[in-house]
């Protein structure tokens, strides 16, 4: 590919390429028509995508579990929670979800009337997939008495089932303000549910789900590290078992292990969670040093599959064709924005 103004020229057929939405805006060329010469570099993808940016008017938010080259290219980079606030006060026409198809979904179910766009419709989540709609409803057909809070990875149609959405960020703080009389049903991840009755002190029935990446963190390679680096402190997300957060210093959602690494006087971390996060951290400490933990496997890549599936050619691509785009059925979307709502008004 090369550059002409913002015009981008593709010098490879990109694999999967959507359908074009009628003719694409300004001078940026169909980027399927294969031409001779360089690859594509990633100044160039990132330019770009800046100008296809400002003329379709759209944002870019980013999960802090996608690759460099998404984060530095989003205007937004957040956790879950984070990621939900913007999405529901962006002004922008486009939002292009830089996450998973959850994620999107729920940018959708909070701007009806905007494009939601995600640059691999494949990105799912191992999470998400564990809990079927249908088996759902069978779940809280046998608690009827029971409040049903639903962590934020989950589809819209389990959350148009729900009383509660929650994060990681903030699922302590809403649980303590149910009512104490109330049994409560957590859905869908049961290492964060089993951490979140811990950190509240109330007791929740949970959906037997878990997440793929966070589940295969290897214990031994964790106490090998700690001995090796005995000044390191260890530093876990709540999906992870209960055996790994058992050792680690400290336990929070993915922003707080983002502010623990600026806040806390250890020279250095051994960090339990997706390695997408190591970006931000070494941009805002970098006189730090991360560890990351090896998978149980001995594979030391704990990158999750699913959110990174999103590449930066793949943003490029849904900016310029304006998809794929995120659809929902309209009394699934009103039905799961009622929980979503509770939750941003609770967390506030
Ligand atoms: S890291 Fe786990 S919970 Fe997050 S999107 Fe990937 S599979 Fe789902």
């Amino acid at each position: 590919m090369h550059e002409k103004g913002h015009r981008l020229v593709f010098t490879q057929t990109l694999t999967q390429a959507p359908p074009h939405n009628g003719r694409p805006p300004g001078d940026v060329p169909d980027p399927s028509a294969a031409e001779p010469g360089a690859i594509p570099s990633r100044q160039e993808l990132a330019a770009g995508i800046e100008a296809l940016k400002q003329e379709r008017n759209a944002v870019v938010l980013a999960h802090y579990y996608q690759d460099d080259s998404i984060q530095d290219c989003a205007d937004f980079i957040g956790d879950s929670l984070e990621l939900s606030r913007k999405a529901a006060s962006t002004e922008a026409e486009v939002i292009v979800f830089c996450g998973v198809h959850f994620m999107a979904e729920t940018a959708k179910i909070l701007n009806p009337g905007k494009t939601v766009l995600l640059p691999d419709l494949e990105a799912g989540c191992s999470l998400a997939d564990a809990c079927p709609a249908d088996a759902f409803a069978d779940f809280r057909r046998r608690h009827p008495d029971h409040i049903v809070v639903s962590y934020i990875n989950c589809s819209a149609a389990v959350k148009a089932q729900s009383d509660l959405i929650c994060t990681s960020s903030n699922a302590v703080h809403l649980v303590q303000q149910l009512p104490a009389d109330r049994p409560i049903l957590f859905a869908p991840d049961q290492n964060l549910g089993r951490w979140v009755a811990r950190e509240s002190g109330r007791e929740l029935t949970l959906w037997p789900g878990s997440c793929i990446v966070h589940e295969t963190f290897s214990e031994q390679a964790l106490l090998q590290l700690r001995l090796e680096h005995p000044e390191a402190e260890v530093i876990a997300h709540p999906e992870c078992q209960q055996h790994l957060l058992d050792l680690a210093d400290f336990i929070g959602s993915t922003s707080k292990l983002l502010q623990r690494t600026e806040t806390s006087p250890a020279p250095s971390f051994i960090v339990l969670t997706e390695p997408g996060i190591l970006h931000q951290m070494r941009r805002r400490s970098p006189g730090k040093t991360l560890y990351e933990v090896p998978g149980a496997d001995g594979c030391s890549c704990n990158a999750c599959p699913y959110m990174r599936l999103n590449t930066l050619e793949k943003l490029w691509q849904c900016l310029h064709t304006m998809a794929p785009a995120l659809e929902l059925d309209e009394e699934i979307r009103r039905q799961a924005l009622v929980p979503i709502e509770r939750m941003l008004a609770m967390s506030a």
